[in-house]
């Protein structure tokens, strides 16, 4: 089997951190052989709890959701598990909204809670590499293109 190192977005809902930060423990073994890349707030707790290595980018409300989502659409990032609060609105909710539809629009493995991130990473495809289907994108870009060349 060959042995891929995949790049794992972490984000976290206040009220979901401790939940996330429980969660990476139990999978710290896991999550020692892959890059992480992180919002601020959640990242730093990660770092500060589990000593682990991530890359950090600014606070979610800030417009570290959109940094994250920007990174899903250039390809760099291959799973998100994202912990969000379905019981709170947030100031950023549209930017919350735009992650989860990039993770969807770029076919990416998504967790948006505990179960989900168990059966995530404990998938046998984790160790292996894995073409995603987009199939889907190279439609709407020619469609794009003869919407173009027909103007
Ligand atoms: P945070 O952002 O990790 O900076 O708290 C997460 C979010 O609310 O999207």
């Amino acid at each position: 089997m060959i042995k891929v190192t995949k790049n794992i977005a972490l984000v976290a809902h206040d009220s979901k951190k401790p939940n996330l930060v429980k969660w990476c423990h139990e999978n710290i073994e896991i999550l020692k052989k892959h890059k992480l890349t992180t919002t601020g707030t959640t990242g730093t707790l990660i770092e500060k709890e589990l000593g682990l290595k991530v890359t950090k980018f600014i606070s979610g409300p800030l417009g570290g959701d959109q940094q994250i989502g920007a990174k899903i659409s250039e390809g760099k990032i291959d799973l998100l598990i994202f912990f969000w609060d379905p019981l709170e609105s947030m100031p950023h909710d549209p930017d919350v909204k735009a992650l989860l539809r990039l993770a969807t629009v770029w076919n990416i493995p998504l967790a948006c809670n505990q179960t989900s991130a168990d059966f995530l990473i404990s998938s046998p495809l984790m160790d292996q590499e894995y073409e995603r289907d987009l199939e889907h994108l190279e439609r709407y870009k020619k469609d794009r293109k003869v919407l173009v060349s027909n103007s």
